[in-house]
């Protein structure tokens, strides 16, 4: 649904994230960066005349960023960057990790995050993730210092998983409540021991008034 209402935010990536977690799906969102990075805003507060003149003209282009999907009991959050698992007691997690209905390892460590492309450049990247551009209709689970040892088995890297295929996350029973963190938000819940994510079907518009090349977007804020 696109009922062509436009949400400008004006700050930084932190302002970006609360303001698609505000006004949610059906609006495209523009950035004005005032604020630390900007990774996701793409103006400046002296390219607001020429929003205006490309938003009353229609030239603009609207990019599709596929949503984070994750369902535990009965509830059901969206994440624009990403959802990451952590241990509230800061002891080891160990996660049995089942992609596509296939158990594929049991984690031990600090944690996981699992990102959209549109956050493959925030946190997933700091922890050694790939970055992937907005047309990648994949998701990445990457460890947080993952043991890879003679008594524990971990995937030292991220993996990448196509959009439709299902990860379901197992927690062990022993475990301390874990932390779910949205989009950088610690979210409150109940117990749960079961974790499921899947990437879309919804996508959030954004709208990009200058030519954009995501490439280019990471050469001139990581590498500058
Ligand atoms: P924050 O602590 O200010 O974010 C950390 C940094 O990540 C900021 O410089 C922020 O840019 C940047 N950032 C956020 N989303 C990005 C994206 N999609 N691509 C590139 N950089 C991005 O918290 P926040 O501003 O509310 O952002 C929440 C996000 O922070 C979370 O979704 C998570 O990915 C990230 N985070 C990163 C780390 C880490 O790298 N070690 C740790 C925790 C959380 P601005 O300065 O423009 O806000
Ligand atoms: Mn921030």
């Amino acid at each position: 649904m696109d009922d062509g209402e436009t949400i400008v935010s004006v700050g930084g990536d932190g302002t970006f994230l609360k303001a698609l977690h505000k006004y949610g799906f059906s609006k495209r969102y523009v950035g004005i960066n005032t604020g630390h990075l900007g990774f996701l805003p793409d103006l400046l507060m002296e390219d607001l005349d020429r929003l205006i003149s490309a938003l009353k003209d229609g030239t603009y282009q609207l990019i599709e960023y596929p949503v984070l999907n994750a369902t535990f009991n009965n509830q059901s959050v969206w994440a624009f960057n990403d959802i990451v698992l952590k241990a509230s007691n800061s002891k080891t997690m160990h996660i049995h990790v089942n992609v596509n209905k296939i158990p594929l390892q049991k984690f031990a460590g600090d944690g996981l995050i699992i990102s959209t492309p549109l956050g493959s450049s925030a946190y997933n990247y700091s922890a050694g993730g790939a970055l992937l551009p907005p047309d990648s209709r994949a998701y990445q689970i990457t460890p947080l210092a993952p043991l890879n040892t003679n008594a524990y088995r971990s995937l030292t890297s991220s993996f990448v998983v196509p959009a439709y295929q299902i990860s379901t996350l197992d927690l062990e029973p022993s475990q301390a409540i874990p932390h779910l963190v949205v989009d950088g938000e610690e979210i409150d819940h109940e117990p749960f021991d079961k974790i499921s994510f899947r990437l879309g079907p919804d996508v959030v518009k954004l709208l990009r008034i200058a030519d954009y090349d995501f490439w280019a977007r990471v050469k001139e804020k990581f590498l500058g």
